[in-house]
C-alpha cells in the first residue's frame, strides 16, 4: 500500500516511512527517523531525529515524539501526549550562557508493544512503559509501568491491570508468584507477577 503524506507536511528525505502509513496535515519528520508500516500520524505530529516507531502505531493530533523516544509496534498515543527527553531542563549554563546542542544528556524512553497512552498524558523521560499497559488521560507518568498495568493520576499509580483488548482483568488463581488474571470480556488469561499485582492502589 502506498505511503500518504499530506502536502503541508515536511518529511526528511532520509526518513524511512513504511508501506501504508499516512501522515496528515502539518507534520514534521526529521532526518534519520524510522516509521513502520500502516502507521497513522494525525495533524501536527512531530517526529524528531532518529526516532524509531514500529508498525501499526497511531499518533493523534499534536504529539511530539522527541529524540530518545522509541514506540514499538501497535502503540497508541492520544491527542497532546507529551514526551520529554531532558531530565535536567535548562536553557542556560550557571553563568547564563546559552547551552549548545551537545551539553545536555538525552534520557531514553521506551513504550512497548500495544501500550496505550491517554490524551494529554505526560511521560517523564528515562522510563519504560510495558507492553499493553494503559495510561489514563491527563496522567503524569514518573516511573516504569509494568506490562498490562492500568495507571493514572499525578504521579501515575497502578489501579489495576488490563487485557490486550482493553478490558480490566480480574484476579484469578495465584501460583508460583504469578497471578492468573482473567479477562471478563474476551476470556483471555494473562500472567501478572504477584509483586506487580500487589502494587494496585
Ligand atoms: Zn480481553
Amino acid at each position: 500500500m502506498a505511503v500518504r503524506i499530506h502536502p503541508t507536511s515536511d518529511v526528511a528525505a532520509d526518513a524511512v516511512i513504511g508501506d501504508g502509513t499516512a501522515i496528515w496535515l502539518f507534520c514534521q519528520v526529521r532526518p534519520g527517523a524510522h516509521i513502520g508500516k500502516n502507521c497513522n500520524l494525525g495533524k501536527g505530529v512531530y517526529i524528531d531525529n532518529d526516532v524509531q516507531i514500529g508498525d501499526n502505531v497511531k499518533i493523534q493530533n499534536n504529539v511530539s515524539v522527541y529524540h530518545g523516544v522509541t514506540l514499538e509496534d501497535g502503540v497508541f498515543a492520544g491527542p497532546h501526549v507529551c514526551f520529554t527527553n531532558d531530565m535536567r531542563p535548562r536553557a542556560v549554563n550557571p553563568d547564563l550562557s546559552v547551552k549548545s546542542a551537545d551539553d545536555w544528556v538525552v534520557s531514553k524512553t521506551l513504550v512497548k508493544k500495544g501500550a496505550g497512552l491517554g490524551a494529554n498524558s505526560t511521560i517523564r523521560c528515562g522510563i519504560t512503559i510495558g507492553e499493553w499497559a494503559m495510561v489514563g488521560s491527563g496522567s503524569v507518568v514518573t516511573h516504569d509501568v509494568p506490562a498490562y498495568a492500568l495507571v493514572y493520576g499525578n504521579p501515575a499509580r497502578i489501579h489495576g491491570f488490563v487485557c490486550a483488548c482493553g478490558e480490566k482483568l480480574n484476579k484469578g488463581e495465584v501460583k508460583n508468584g504469578m497471578v492468573k488474571a482473567v479477562c471478563p470480556e474476551c476470556k483471555a488469561t494473562v500472567d501478572i507477577p504477584l509483586t506487580d499485582w500487589e502494587k494496585i492502589e
